[in-house]
């Protein structure tokens, strides 16, 4: 950027901000509701202030506002259903405010990203003849997300010196449903799989460990050294806030590899995902189960659920919701639901019919069933599933002991390695 440029920039975002400011003053006054009627009320006004700006930066602007001013009827409208009582002590929500903003809209139509003599080049149309031209870093993950991609409105956020284009892409990806299945059991440090494979005739279950439990017991740790050593509250809080942000840091980066992991392994399989229907997780807590209120609190479950289905969607995959209540109590051959069919945390034993099994698996068996793909059940003494869709019986095999390194299960064979020493393809986060 120019200096001439960076001046430009400087005097856009004072501008913008001010439009957000005033339009902003004009929907709160006259207590607009919807797009249109902020439209007449604020665009011509906007456009006679500011004629030297590109008209969508009007647009955005009172877009922006009437989004602020729509949340704040929604925490108003919160706070008028509390109880009386509560309302006393709780004070109102404050009508939004515009501050000095680090943030520009950039309509579709008022930016352009195109590359001259090998170097990407950003280009903005202030209005008035005006263009402001930035050359733009490329990052490697960013630009694999832009390409074939299209473009829709971004943001431009200015950080002190630093100038950031927050892109907003639409990419199509094509989905098709999927014979095969990878049915997951989410738990705080593994994520329990059946992969079924009806074009093999065969299905495996495993388990990858994520451990994202124990970095989370670590960081406990340390949290109360320091709770207990830092004397000065203000050192105190500035630890404990940046251990904070490492811990996340290190937690999110290990989900999202675990995610990949999954989708890469249903890819080669072309396997569906099949999980838990996240409603129940609402359903349970209401009735206040403890044990997944405790789950709920100390694992980003929702986040780690997303960045999954992400994944799967990013190739093309489908995700499938299943009910998930009851399904480690639940005996997957008989159907007999029951707490003392989970002897201990390793083994499953089922009152009624006295099928026995590694208790981590369960879950995963009665999510099958529930897919309404097929049953569980013994077939010569040898677990199978009998599907319904494919019209066949298929093997289970378990991977023994622990875990099979993932590159195993790509191959489609069950190993005996403890995934520990192999969880490479799951690379720590690293002090930082
Ligand atoms: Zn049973």
């Amino acid at each position: 950027m120019t200096r001439g440029d960076e001046h430009q920039l400087r005097a856009l975002l004072d501008d913008y901000t001010s439009m957000v400011r005033e339009a902003l003053g004009i929907i709160v006054t006259n207590d607009v509701r919807s797009r249109r009627r902020a439209h007449e009320l604020c665009y011509r006004r906007l456009r006679e202030r500011y004629p030297h700006l590109h008209n969508k930066f009007a647009q955005e602007a009172y877009k922006r506002a009437l989004a602020m001013y729509r949340s704040y009827r929604k925490l108003l409208n919160k706070w008028r259903r509390l109880p009386a009582k509560e309302r006393r002590r709780v004070s109102p929500p404050s009508l939004p405010t515009v501050g000095e903003s680090r943030v520009v809209e950039l309509h579709i139509d008022t930016y352009r990203l195109d590359r001259k003599h090998g170097f990407l080049a950003l280009t903005v149309s202030r209005g008035g003849g005006v263009y402001l031209r930035f050359l733009v870093l490329e990052y490697e993950y960013a630009m694999r997300e832009i390409e074939g991609a299209k473009l829709c409105n971004s943001k431009l956020l200015v950080d002190g010196e630093e100038v950031f284009l927050l892109l907003t892409v639409r990419r199509s990806v094509e989905v098709r449903e999927h014979r095969n299945k990878l049915i997951i059991d989410v738990n705080e440090d593994t994520i329990d799989c059946l992969l079924v494979d009806y074009d093999k005739v065969r299905a495996v279950l495993f388990s990858i460990k994520h451990n994202a439990g124990r970095v989370r017991a670590n960081y406990r740790r340390i949290r109360k050294g320091i709770q207990e050593k830092v004397k000065s509250p203000r050192i105190r809080d500035k630890l404990l806030a940046k251990y904070g942000r490492r811990e996340r840091m290190r937690v999110e980066d290990r989900l999202k590899k675990v995610a990949a992991l999954l989708a890469d392994i249903a890819r080669k399989h072309s396997a569906d995902l099949v999980r838990e229907d996240l409603r129940d997780l609402n359903l349970n807590s209401e009735r206040g189960s403890r044990q997944l209120n405790y789950r709920l609190a100390t694992f980003p479950y929702r986040k780690f659920m997303s960045y999954i289905d992400y994944k799967f969607w990013e190739r093309g995959l489908e995700v499938h919701e299943v009910d998930a209540r009851r399904t480690s109590i639940t005996c997957p051959v008989c159907g007999y639901a029951d707490k003392r069919n989970r002897v201990n945390r390793e083994m499953f034993r089922c009152k009624r019919c006295g099928f026995t099994f590694n208790a981590q698996y369960v879950a995963c068996l009665n999510l099958f069933s529930r897919s309404n793909d097929g049953m569980v059940a013994i077939r010569g003494g040898r677990l199978v599933l009998i599907s319904r869709k494919a019209a066949q019986v298929v093997a289970v095999d378990v991977a023994p002991h622990d875990a099979p390194t993932p590159d195993e299960v790509l191959r489609g064979k069950p190993a005996r390695i403890p995934i520990e020493s192999k969880i490479p393809q799951i690379p720590r986060a690293g002090n930082h």
